[in-house]
Protein backbone atom coordinates (compact mmCIF):
# COMPACT_ATOMS: atom_id res chain seq x y z
CA UNK A 1 0.00 0.00 0.00
CA UNK A 2 1.41 3.15 -1.36
CA UNK A 3 0.86 6.78 -2.28
CA UNK A 4 3.76 6.71 -4.31
CA UNK A 5 5.02 5.48 -7.88
CA UNK A 6 8.17 5.85 -9.98
CA UNK A 7 8.59 8.57 -12.75
CA UNK A 8 6.41 7.02 -15.41
CA UNK A 9 7.83 6.70 -19.09
CA UNK A 10 6.28 7.22 -21.86
CA UNK A 11 8.14 5.40 -25.00
CA UNK A 12 6.61 6.46 -27.95
CA UNK A 13 5.11 10.51 -28.11
CA UNK A 14 4.74 12.40 -30.83
CA UNK A 15 5.23 16.18 -28.98
CA UNK A 16 4.87 17.98 -32.22
CA UNK A 17 1.00 17.34 -32.54
CA UNK A 18 0.43 18.96 -29.04
CA UNK A 19 -0.86 21.43 -30.96
CA UNK A 20 -3.26 19.57 -33.14
CA UNK A 21 -6.63 20.10 -30.85
CA UNK A 22 -8.85 22.22 -32.22
CA UNK A 23 -7.17 21.94 -35.45
CA UNK A 24 -9.37 23.02 -38.94
CA UNK A 25 -10.68 19.52 -40.12
CA UNK A 26 -9.65 18.43 -43.32
CA UNK A 27 -11.58 19.30 -46.78
CA UNK A 28 -12.47 15.47 -46.98
CA UNK A 29 -13.42 13.63 -43.91
CA UNK A 30 -10.90 11.06 -43.13
CA UNK A 31 -11.88 7.12 -44.69
CA UNK A 32 -8.90 4.87 -43.53
CA UNK A 33 -5.72 5.15 -41.55
CA UNK A 34 -3.88 6.38 -44.81
CA UNK A 35 -6.07 9.11 -45.52
CA UNK A 36 -6.07 10.41 -41.36
CA UNK A 37 -2.54 10.55 -42.21
CA UNK A 38 -2.51 12.39 -45.06
CA UNK A 39 -5.63 14.69 -44.04
CA UNK A 40 -4.30 15.43 -40.90
CA UNK A 41 -0.76 14.41 -39.68
CA UNK A 42 1.22 14.98 -42.47
CA UNK A 43 -0.74 18.55 -43.09
CA UNK A 44 0.37 19.45 -39.58
CA UNK A 45 3.93 18.71 -39.41
CA UNK A 46 4.75 20.26 -42.86
CA UNK A 47 3.25 23.33 -41.37
CA UNK A 48 5.56 23.36 -38.29
CA UNK A 49 8.14 25.88 -37.58
CA UNK A 50 11.01 26.56 -34.65
CA UNK A 51 8.36 28.51 -32.62
CA UNK A 52 5.19 26.76 -33.40
CA UNK A 53 7.36 23.16 -31.97
CA UNK A 54 8.86 24.95 -29.21
CA UNK A 55 5.44 25.70 -27.93
CA UNK A 56 3.75 22.26 -28.86
CA UNK A 57 6.56 20.39 -27.31
CA UNK A 58 6.92 22.80 -23.98
CA UNK A 59 2.43 21.68 -24.07
CA UNK A 60 3.07 18.37 -24.32
CA UNK A 61 5.96 17.86 -21.77
CA UNK A 62 4.08 20.25 -19.02
CA UNK A 63 0.96 17.96 -19.45
CA UNK A 64 3.12 15.08 -18.80
CA UNK A 65 5.31 15.54 -16.05
CA UNK A 66 1.41 17.37 -14.65
CA UNK A 67 0.23 13.58 -14.58
CA UNK A 68 3.73 12.09 -13.01
CA UNK A 69 5.99 11.23 -16.49
CA UNK A 70 9.04 12.15 -16.51
CA UNK A 71 10.57 10.50 -19.52
CA UNK A 72 9.30 10.71 -23.10
CA UNK A 73 10.46 8.63 -25.78
CA UNK A 74 9.51 10.99 -29.13
CA UNK A 75 9.29 10.62 -32.73
CA UNK A 76 9.43 13.76 -34.50
CA UNK A 77 8.93 15.27 -38.12
CA UNK A 78 8.73 18.37 -39.52
CA UNK A 79 9.70 18.57 -42.91
CA UNK A 80 10.22 22.30 -43.22
CA UNK A 81 12.24 22.75 -40.28
CA UNK A 82 14.35 19.88 -39.89
CA UNK A 83 17.59 21.21 -39.20
CA UNK A 84 17.97 21.47 -35.33
CA UNK A 85 14.56 20.96 -34.58
CA UNK A 86 15.36 17.99 -32.28
CA UNK A 87 17.23 20.90 -30.06
CA UNK A 88 14.08 22.69 -29.99
CA UNK A 89 12.09 20.03 -28.37
CA UNK A 90 15.17 18.92 -26.04
CA UNK A 91 15.44 22.44 -24.83
CA UNK A 92 11.76 22.93 -24.52
CA UNK A 93 11.37 19.55 -22.26
CA UNK A 94 14.75 20.13 -20.22
CA UNK A 95 12.42 24.01 -19.68
CA UNK A 96 9.83 21.99 -17.94
CA UNK A 97 12.10 19.10 -16.11
CA UNK A 98 11.17 16.13 -18.19
CA UNK A 99 13.90 12.93 -19.72
CA UNK A 100 13.98 12.48 -23.04
CA UNK A 101 15.33 9.91 -25.93
CA UNK A 102 14.65 12.11 -29.42
CA UNK A 103 14.72 10.69 -33.00
CA UNK A 104 13.80 12.68 -36.05
CA UNK A 105 11.53 10.52 -38.53
CA UNK A 106 13.22 9.59 -41.86
CA UNK A 107 11.26 9.16 -44.71
CA UNK A 108 11.06 9.74 -48.66
CA UNK A 109 7.44 10.87 -48.76
CA UNK A 110 8.88 13.94 -49.65
CA UNK A 111 10.87 14.68 -52.51
CA UNK A 112 11.26 18.61 -52.92
CA UNK A 113 7.74 20.06 -52.25
CA UNK A 114 5.75 17.19 -53.74
CA UNK A 115 4.43 14.32 -51.45
CA UNK A 116 3.65 11.64 -52.14
CA UNK A 117 1.46 8.27 -49.30
CA UNK A 118 3.22 5.59 -52.07
CA UNK A 119 6.78 5.44 -52.15
CA UNK A 120 8.72 3.66 -54.75
CA UNK A 121 10.73 1.28 -52.77
CA UNK A 122 13.20 0.83 -55.38
CA UNK A 123 13.74 4.71 -56.14
CA UNK A 124 17.07 6.06 -54.61
CA UNK A 125 16.79 7.51 -51.18
CA UNK A 126 15.51 11.36 -51.44
CA UNK A 127 17.69 14.34 -50.46
CA UNK A 128 14.86 14.94 -47.63
CA UNK A 129 15.67 11.63 -46.22
CA UNK A 130 18.63 12.33 -46.07
CA UNK A 131 18.57 15.92 -44.32
CA UNK A 132 16.10 13.53 -41.74
CA UNK A 133 18.81 11.33 -40.98
CA UNK A 134 21.84 14.29 -41.18
CA UNK A 135 19.43 15.90 -38.44
CA UNK A 136 19.77 12.09 -36.31
CA UNK A 137 23.17 11.96 -36.81
CA UNK A 138 24.03 15.78 -35.77
CA UNK A 139 21.87 15.03 -32.53
CA UNK A 140 23.02 12.32 -31.32
CA UNK A 141 26.86 13.32 -31.95
CA UNK A 142 26.57 16.73 -29.98
CA UNK A 143 25.46 13.88 -26.89
CA UNK A 144 22.00 14.05 -27.54
CA UNK A 145 20.36 11.15 -26.04
CA UNK A 146 18.17 9.67 -28.98
CA UNK A 147 18.11 7.24 -31.46
CA UNK A 148 17.75 7.15 -35.51
CA UNK A 149 13.94 7.78 -36.03
CA UNK A 150 12.18 6.78 -39.75
CA UNK A 151 8.73 7.02 -40.46
CA UNK A 152 7.78 3.75 -41.41
CA UNK A 153 8.81 1.15 -43.73
CA UNK A 154 5.96 1.97 -46.32
CA UNK A 155 7.09 5.28 -46.76
CA UNK A 156 10.72 4.53 -47.32
CA UNK A 157 12.70 3.19 -50.41
CA UNK A 158 14.85 0.07 -49.48
CA UNK A 159 18.37 2.11 -49.95
CA UNK A 160 17.10 4.18 -47.11
CA UNK A 161 16.32 1.69 -44.68
CA UNK A 162 19.39 -0.02 -45.18
CA UNK A 163 21.19 3.10 -44.67
CA UNK A 164 19.41 4.27 -41.55
CA UNK A 165 20.55 0.70 -40.20
CA UNK A 166 23.95 0.76 -40.63
CA UNK A 167 23.84 4.80 -39.33
CA UNK A 168 22.24 3.83 -36.28
CA UNK A 169 24.44 0.23 -35.63
CA UNK A 170 27.73 2.83 -36.29
CA UNK A 171 26.24 5.47 -33.80
CA UNK A 172 25.97 2.47 -31.04
CA UNK A 173 22.28 3.36 -31.21
CA UNK A 174 18.86 1.53 -31.90
CA UNK A 175 16.45 2.82 -34.45
CA UNK A 176 12.75 3.68 -33.59
CA UNK A 177 10.43 3.07 -35.93
CA UNK A 178 6.80 2.62 -36.60
CA UNK A 179 6.02 -1.25 -37.61
CA UNK A 180 2.93 -2.54 -39.72
CA UNK A 181 0.29 0.40 -37.80
CA UNK A 182 -2.39 -0.40 -41.02
CA UNK A 183 -2.49 -2.89 -43.84
CA UNK A 184 -0.21 -0.25 -45.85
CA UNK A 185 2.63 -1.29 -43.88
CA UNK A 186 1.64 -4.80 -44.18
CA UNK A 187 5.10 -5.42 -45.44
CA UNK A 188 6.91 -4.25 -42.91
CA UNK A 189 8.06 -7.65 -41.20
CA UNK A 190 9.81 -9.08 -44.41
CA UNK A 191 11.61 -5.72 -45.27
CA UNK A 192 12.53 -5.22 -42.00
CA UNK A 193 13.73 -8.93 -40.87
CA UNK A 194 17.33 -8.37 -42.09
CA UNK A 195 17.70 -5.06 -40.87
CA UNK A 196 16.15 -4.94 -37.03
CA UNK A 197 18.23 -5.52 -33.91
CA UNK A 198 17.71 -6.11 -30.12
CA UNK A 199 17.80 -1.96 -29.51
CA UNK A 200 15.34 -1.14 -32.22
CA UNK A 201 11.87 0.59 -30.81
CA UNK A 202 9.03 -0.92 -32.90
CA UNK A 203 6.06 1.01 -32.62
CA UNK A 204 2.76 -1.01 -32.84
CA UNK A 205 3.06 -3.57 -34.86
CA UNK A 206 -0.99 -4.45 -35.07
CA UNK A 207 -0.32 -6.14 -38.64
CA UNK A 208 3.12 -7.54 -37.85
CA UNK A 209 3.58 -10.77 -39.57
CA UNK A 210 6.49 -12.34 -38.02
CA UNK A 211 8.78 -11.91 -34.92
CA UNK A 212 11.00 -9.31 -35.23
CA UNK A 213 14.33 -8.25 -33.10
CA UNK A 214 13.40 -5.10 -30.75
CA UNK A 215 11.28 -3.42 -27.84
CA UNK A 216 7.16 -3.47 -29.27
CA UNK A 217 5.79 -0.07 -28.16
CA UNK A 218 1.72 -0.64 -27.80
CA UNK A 219 0.26 2.49 -28.54
CA UNK A 220 -3.62 0.80 -27.45
CA UNK A 221 -5.69 4.38 -27.34
CA UNK A 222 -3.93 5.77 -30.53
CA UNK A 223 -4.79 2.67 -32.36
CA UNK A 224 -8.46 2.65 -31.52
CA UNK A 225 -8.81 6.45 -32.61
CA UNK A 226 -7.39 5.26 -35.79
CA UNK A 227 -9.41 1.98 -36.32
CA UNK A 228 -6.06 -0.20 -36.96
CA UNK A 229 -7.19 -2.79 -35.19
CA UNK A 230 -6.11 -4.65 -31.75
CA UNK A 231 -1.86 -5.29 -31.68
CA UNK A 232 -2.69 -8.09 -29.54
CA UNK A 233 0.66 -7.86 -27.27
CA UNK A 234 0.70 -10.75 -25.47
CA UNK A 235 1.22 -12.80 -28.56
CA UNK A 236 5.19 -12.04 -29.30
CA UNK A 237 7.69 -12.99 -27.08
CA UNK A 238 9.60 -9.34 -27.33
CA UNK A 239 9.74 -6.51 -24.35
CA UNK A 240 6.39 -4.63 -24.41
CA UNK A 241 6.29 -0.79 -23.53
CA UNK A 242 3.44 1.71 -23.80
CA UNK A 243 3.00 4.48 -25.54
CA UNK A 244 0.57 7.12 -26.14
CA UNK A 245 1.47 8.07 -30.21
CA UNK A 246 0.90 11.82 -29.20
CA UNK A 247 -2.38 11.41 -27.51
CA UNK A 248 -0.63 12.82 -24.34
CA UNK A 249 1.16 11.68 -21.89
CA UNK A 250 -0.97 10.62 -19.08
CA UNK A 251 0.54 6.73 -18.63
CA UNK A 252 -1.64 5.75 -15.50
CA UNK A 253 -4.82 6.36 -17.65
CA UNK A 254 -2.99 4.70 -20.83
CA UNK A 255 -2.19 1.55 -18.49
CA UNK A 256 -6.21 1.82 -17.35
CA UNK A 257 -6.74 1.70 -20.81
CA UNK A 258 -4.55 -1.15 -22.26
CA UNK A 259 -6.22 -3.13 -19.57
CA UNK A 260 -9.54 -3.00 -20.81
CA UNK A 261 -8.83 -3.49 -24.20
CA UNK A 262 -6.37 -6.14 -23.08
CA UNK A 263 -9.16 -7.77 -21.53
CA UNK A 264 -11.86 -7.16 -24.11
CA UNK A 265 -9.52 -9.83 -25.63
CA UNK A 266 -8.84 -12.34 -23.05
CA UNK A 267 -11.08 -12.78 -20.26
CA UNK A 268 -7.97 -14.74 -18.57
CA UNK A 269 -5.66 -11.51 -18.43
CA UNK A 270 -4.71 -9.57 -15.62
CA UNK A 271 -4.02 -5.63 -14.44
CA UNK A 272 -0.33 -6.90 -13.74
CA UNK A 273 -0.04 -7.36 -17.59
CA UNK A 274 -0.27 -4.20 -18.65
CA UNK A 275 1.66 -2.86 -15.46
CA UNK A 276 4.87 -4.54 -16.40
CA UNK A 277 4.37 -3.09 -19.98
CA UNK A 278 4.74 0.21 -18.10
CA UNK A 279 7.12 -0.53 -16.16
CA UNK A 280 9.23 -1.64 -19.18
CA UNK A 281 9.47 1.80 -19.93
CA UNK A 282 12.19 2.05 -17.32
CA UNK A 283 14.74 0.27 -19.39
CA UNK A 284 15.09 3.31 -21.35
CA UNK A 285 15.29 5.35 -18.12
CA UNK A 286 16.96 4.18 -15.60
CA UNK A 287 17.18 7.15 -13.56
CA UNK A 288 13.06 7.22 -13.59
CA UNK A 289 13.74 4.58 -10.77
CA UNK A 290 14.91 7.76 -8.22
CA UNK A 291 12.03 10.01 -9.35
CA UNK A 292 8.98 10.04 -6.65
CA UNK A 293 5.80 10.41 -7.70
CA UNK A 294 3.09 10.97 -5.34
CA UNK A 295 -0.63 10.52 -6.57
CA UNK A 296 -4.08 11.12 -4.82
CA UNK A 297 -4.58 7.26 -3.87
CA UNK A 298 -2.81 5.17 -1.62
CA UNK A 299 -2.56 1.86 -3.34
CA UNK A 300 -1.34 3.32 -6.42
CA UNK A 301 1.17 0.68 -6.37
CA UNK A 302 -1.36 -2.20 -6.88
CA UNK A 303 -2.29 -2.70 -10.10
CA UNK A 304 -5.78 -4.40 -9.73
CA UNK A 305 -6.43 -0.69 -7.87
CA UNK A 306 -5.38 1.42 -10.26
CA UNK A 307 -7.09 -0.62 -13.26
CA UNK A 308 -10.73 -0.06 -10.98
CA UNK A 309 -10.34 3.39 -9.55
CA UNK A 310 -11.08 6.03 -11.76
CA UNK A 311 -9.63 9.55 -11.17
CA UNK A 312 -6.02 8.94 -9.75
CA UNK A 313 -4.62 12.48 -9.63
CA UNK A 314 -0.53 13.14 -9.63
CA UNK A 315 0.42 15.15 -6.67
CA UNK A 316 3.39 16.40 -6.52
CA UNK A 317 6.83 15.11 -8.74
CA UNK A 318 10.26 15.09 -7.23
CA UNK A 319 12.73 14.58 -10.38
CA UNK A 320 16.76 14.87 -9.34
CA UNK A 321 15.68 15.80 -5.46
CA UNK A 322 13.91 19.24 -6.79
CA UNK A 323 10.29 19.01 -6.49
CA UNK A 324 8.82 19.71 -9.92
CA UNK A 325 5.61 19.46 -9.08
CA UNK A 326 3.53 20.43 -5.62
CA UNK A 327 -0.30 20.08 -4.74
CA UNK A 328 -0.70 19.19 -8.11
CA UNK A 329 1.03 22.59 -9.75
CA UNK A 330 4.31 22.70 -11.42
CA UNK A 331 7.31 24.76 -9.18
CA UNK A 332 9.46 25.45 -11.97
CA UNK A 333 7.28 27.23 -15.03
CA UNK A 334 4.34 28.85 -15.06
CA UNK A 335 1.86 26.20 -16.66
CA UNK A 336 -1.01 29.24 -17.63
CA UNK A 337 1.93 30.86 -19.47
CA UNK A 338 3.05 28.16 -21.44
CA UNK A 339 -0.85 27.48 -22.11
CA UNK A 340 -1.30 30.72 -23.50
CA UNK A 341 1.93 30.50 -25.67
CA UNK A 342 0.87 27.26 -27.16
CA UNK A 343 -2.38 28.72 -27.99
CA UNK A 344 -1.03 32.06 -29.40
CA UNK A 345 1.27 29.68 -31.50
CA UNK A 346 -1.94 27.10 -32.15
CA UNK A 347 -3.10 29.97 -33.96
CA UNK A 348 -0.24 30.35 -36.18
CA UNK A 349 0.65 26.99 -36.94
CA UNK A 350 -3.57 26.30 -38.08
CA UNK A 351 -3.29 29.00 -40.21
CA UNK A 352 0.04 27.51 -41.85
CA UNK A 353 -2.20 24.41 -42.85
CA UNK A 354 -2.73 23.72 -46.57
ZN1 LIG B 1 3.71 7.30 -33.69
Amino acid sequence: MSFTTNGLVCAHHHLYSSLARGMPAPARTPDSFLSVLEGIWWRLDAALDADTLYWSAALGAAEALCNGTTAIIDHHESPFAIEGSLDIIKDACDMVGVRTNLSYGVTDRWRGNHMTSVVDVNAAMSEEAQRGLNENIRFIKNGGNGMVGVHAAFTCTNETLDVVAKTAQELGVGVHIHVAEGLDDASAGERLEPLAQDNWLLVHAVHLDRSLRGTIAHNPRSNMNNSVGYAQPTKWANDIVLGTDGIGADMLEESRLAYVRLREHSITETPETPWKWLSNGEKFFPDVRNDVVTWSYDNVDSPWHVAFTPGIRCESVVVNNIELVRNGTPTQFDMSEIRTKAAEAAIRLHNQLK
